[in-house]
């Protein structure tokens, strides 16, 4: 329902073992559209930083109803593993097994609207930072393979989402050359929650509809799967799911919080000076796993970026960390000593 056939990007660097490897573990099939990209234009305020990593820093997948999306390939897949999909019908929350509905309004973090399009341009990434442009989020263009994106997301002051992508639709075409055919209008919401709901009833709760994701840049896709996943196992070994979750998940949509509140600091000069750290970074790809790692430092700054973050995030507040929740933090494993998804392939934080 969100989608309809946008790029996006399956974030390559919050591990050290590949993205795709992790989905392969997980029993996927990776025979949608994914194209490694390792080049990016990052642009806030007067700074263009020019990214040319070593490895794929992302995977480009198509979501939506097209072939060779994620989604339609996703689905090929459960079919062909036996299972029976009804469309037009709902199932009671009491009869699931396990719900993957996508975010709940109450969960809301982020707002983000764009096109799709095609184009005879050449491949590019390019993200655009900037407070008046797309507040503390980003837009961005992708093109890959003649398929095109471009696309504001906010993570404040929803109303002026409209304002935003107009603006930097208007920056972007004035500074790169691509042509747009065919565009077709797409948008919808993330939700985040700082107390992901694991279980509702007896249905195990997984993706957005549970409130993981990564509340710093909105990269869901591989802990929406991994939540999926972890579900699945659950229901098949009899293991506890919340527990396992819990421990898998939350140190990472955590370090994401700290990362956004600290990301949210540095809006100041429409993130020259962050870029320019960035840039400074022998293993740029690095920076960005510390970035999610669960570390000391995270975990000392998660009570004030909590407290920080509910001041905006009304559904934050009820959530905000008690002295009991504030302990429990703090003994929350770091990512690095979580057991191993499959022999060979790290867990995901
Ligand atoms: C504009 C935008 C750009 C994004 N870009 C990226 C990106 O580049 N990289 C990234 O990692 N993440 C990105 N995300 C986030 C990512 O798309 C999500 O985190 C991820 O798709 C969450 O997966 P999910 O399975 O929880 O929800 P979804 O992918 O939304 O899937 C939920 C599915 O459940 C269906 N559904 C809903 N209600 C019912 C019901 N009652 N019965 C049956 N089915 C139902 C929906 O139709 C939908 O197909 C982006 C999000 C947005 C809004």
């Amino acid at each position: 329902m969100r989608f309809s056939g946008d790029l996006q990007g399956v974030e390559n660097w919050s591990t050290a073992h590949d993205a795709l490897d992790e989905l392969r573990a997980c029993g996927i099939e990776t025979d949608f559209f994914c194209k490694p990209a390792k080049n990016l234009d990052m642009v806030g305020g007067r700074e263009v930083t020019r990214l040319a990593l070593p490895t794929a820093g992302w995977y480009l997948v198509e979501r939506g109803a097209a072939a060779t999306s994620l989604d339609q390939r996703l689905y090929a897949q459960a079919l062909a593993a036996g299972v029976t999909v009804h469309f037009g019908s709902t199932l009671a929350d009491d009869e699931a097994d396990i719900l993957a509905t996508g975010p709940r309004k109450r969960d809301v973090v982020a707002v983000g609207k764009g096109i799709v399009f095609e184009t005879s341009a050449p491949d590019m990434s390019v993200m655009l930072l900037g407070h008046a442009l797309a507040r503390t989020g980003y837009s961005y263009l992708l093109i890959a393979d003649g398929r095109g994106v471009m696309c504001c997301g906010i993570f404040d002051k929803f109303e002026t989402i409209h304002a935003c992508y107009d603006e930097s639709a208007r920056l972007i075409q004035s500074r790169y050359q691509f042509d747009i055919r065919s565009p077709k209008s797409f948008g919808g919401v993330e939700g985040f929650s700082l107390r992901p709901t694991f279980r509702r009833g007896r249905a195990l709760v997984v993706g957005e509809a549970a409130g993981v994701q990564d509340l710093l840049w909105g990269f869901g896709i591989r802990t929406a799967v991994r939540s999926g996943w972890l579900a699945a196992r659950s229901l098949i070994e009899g293991t506890d799911y919340e527990a396992l979750a819990r421990a898998q998940l939350l140190p990472g949509m955590r370090a994401s919080a700290v990362a956004r509140w600290l990301w949210e600091l540095a809006r100041f000069d429409d993130y020259e000076l962050a870029l320019k750290v960035l840039r400074a970074q022998r293993d740029q790809v690095g920076f960005m796993r510390r970035a999610y790692g669960w570390s000391g430092l995270h975990r000392a700054l998660y009570p004030i970026a909590a407290a920080a973050l509910a001041r905006r995030y009304k559904h934050f507040s009820a959530q905000a960390p008690s002295a009991a929740k504030l302990a429990e933090a703090a003994t929350l494993a770091p990512v690095a000593s979580q057991p191993a998804l499959e022999p060979g392939v790290e867990t995901q934080n």
